[in-house]
């Protein structure tokens, strides 16, 4: 016989709850993704704004200055 503690699966389930909301779409998290300095952001977002805030920071200012003529 094995003998499970309850408080074991009390534990589980509060770790499986305290993952959490992203902080700009409010989606239950799956995956956190830890927003990057100069964000704007506090707390965990998850992964589509993660690459959405990627494309914005990194990848448009990139474009915008080649578009720019
Ligand atoms: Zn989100």
């Amino acid at each position: 016989m094995t003998f499970i503690p309850p408080s074991y699966t009390r534990h589980y389930n509060n770790m499986a709850k305290s993952a959490g909301k992203c902080a700009v779409c409010g989606a239950d998290l799956t995956f956190k993704y830890r927003p990057m300095d100069g964000w704007n952001v506090s707390g965990f977002i998850c992964g589509t704004c993660y690459s959405q805030k990627l494309l914005e920071h990194y990848i448009e200012p990139d474009r915008r200055g080649i578009t720019k003529r």
